[in-house]
């Protein structure tokens, strides 16, 4: 059995308690000026939270993980994971702006130095929006390999053909980075050889070869699906080597799920909140209906997992900070946070009951929100499947 706490070292301290409280104040106060009625009436109207963004943005906390030599400030993951914690745990919704944070790091760490000059600095800063990430399809699902959209190289450019689905945050974004494929599956060893990541410049290619169609979703997700139809795409904007795309996209998933797990706990902490709040204010035969056991096991256990899964994401965070192998950690971490939100949630839901349902309440948004993350970024059983073959030496199951 492979254990990656023997990569460890003795210095990595997995921190307790209330780490980067500075950024934690500030995020807080950030996040003061958007209550609860702000993002109730966003959601009713499925509009982006623009204004949000735009004050994460002037913070800077959105370029946290980018090197100070490219306007960044150079923060290490579990400082970014604290930020989109304490997001949550305001009340807010960390997922309109998270992906700023994190999908430039494929640019990062294999992109040209020319690239990077070219657009770190704007992303950094702001100007320019990376926030979306074009890789779900509607027929390949969960089995990324299998993507359908082609990328062929004419001279100096790439004609995209194919489809996305899911793609959030299109509408709101500058740039997309896209995974396709460049080589056809009959002609590579591997399947997972052949396939491309490129910057899209979304600005020149809307309505240019790329169409964009929102999703009416159960959350606001402000996702899409993107129709290609033999958009240009400079050769230039191709990141790092033709083919080896399939493992630039996986490079930056550890870190992906680290954060998506940190959400979760800030999530998970704001439903808890509420639901403790209620119990103890709510009065049913003549007494707070939290003295019950019936309500309080509930709220007891979803804060006991919570703080489990937040020990997992701090130590997931800080092996991916030492640049030890992570994938596991950060894998079962965000397994344990998507689970324990979901048990914060349904607790929540449970102790307000009626008034639950009400949408004045905000416990019926964040049950909704709290949803999505045993599907989304990656569903619950794919990351079974991977601890079951990667970590337990089980036969791989598909
Ligand atoms: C709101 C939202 C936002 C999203 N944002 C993005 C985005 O920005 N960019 C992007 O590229 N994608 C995005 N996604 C897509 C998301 O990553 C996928 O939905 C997810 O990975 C699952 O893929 P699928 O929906 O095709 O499900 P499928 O792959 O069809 O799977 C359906 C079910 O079958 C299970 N399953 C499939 N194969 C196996 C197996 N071998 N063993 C056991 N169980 C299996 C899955 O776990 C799942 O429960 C988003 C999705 C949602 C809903």
């Amino acid at each position: 059995m492979k254990n990656e706490e023997s990569h460890i070292d003795n210095d990595v301290t997995v921190a307790v308690g209330r780490d980067f409280p500075e950024i934690r104040d500030a995020v807080r106060s950030i996040c003061a000026d958007f209550p609860a009625t702000y993002w109730r009436d966003l959601d009713e109207r499925s509009a982006y939270p623009s204004t949000f963004v735009e004050a994460l943005t002037k913070s800077g906390y959105l370029g946290a993980l980018i090197p100070q030599e490219y306007g960044g400030s150079a923060l290490p993951l579990r400082a970014a994971a604290v930020i989109l914690e304490e997001v949550n745990a305001s009340g807010c919704t960390a997922s309109a702006a998270h992906a700023q944070m994190y999908i430039m790091g494929t640019l990062l760490r294999h992109g040209s130095e020319q690239q990077k000059r070219r657009y770190l600095p704007d992303i950094a800063s702001g100007k320019l929006r990376l926030q979306a990430f074009g890789v779900t399809e509607p027929t390949s699902g969960s089995d990324t390999s299998s993507l359908r959209t082609r990328a062929e190289r004419h001279g100096n450019v790439f004609l995209v053909n194919g489809q996305k689905v899911w793609t959030s945050r299109a509408l709101h974004s500058d740039l997309m980075l896209l995974l396709a494929r460049t080589s056809p599956l009959d002609t590579v060893a591997r399947r997972t050889e052949g396939l491309s990541v490129f910057l899209v410049d979304l600005r020149a290619a809307t309505d240019n070869g790329l169409q964009v169609r929102p999703i009416k979703t159960l959350i606001n997700h402000n996702t899409t699906e993107i129709f290609f139809e033999n958009l240009e795409v400079p050769a230039e904007n191709l990141i790092g080597r033709e083919g080896e795309g399939f493992r630039y996209i996986l490079d930056g998933m550890n870190a992906e799920r680290i954060l998506v797990a940190s959400e979760c706990v800030g999530d998970g902490r704001w439903l808890l909140e509420k639901g403790v709040a209620y119990a103890n204010t709510r009065s049913v035969f003549g007494r707070p209906i939290g003295q019950n056991q019936g309500i309080q096991f509930p709220l007891a256990r979803a804060h006991a997992e919570l703080e489990a899964a937040d020990m997992m994401a701090r130590r997931a965070a800080a092996l991916f900070d030492a640049q030890q192998p992570c994938a596991a950690a950060a894998n079962i971490a965000k397994l344990l946070a998507s689970e324990a939100t979901w048990r914060a949630a349904e607790a929540a839901m449970q102790t307000h009951g009626g008034f639950a349902f009400a949408r004045e309440y905000d416990v019926e948004r964040k049950w909704r929100e709290a949803r999505i993350y045993q599907t989304a970024p990656i569903s619950t059983n794919l990351i079974l499947a991977f601890v079951s073959q990667h970590v337990l030496g089980l036969p791989r199951s598909y």
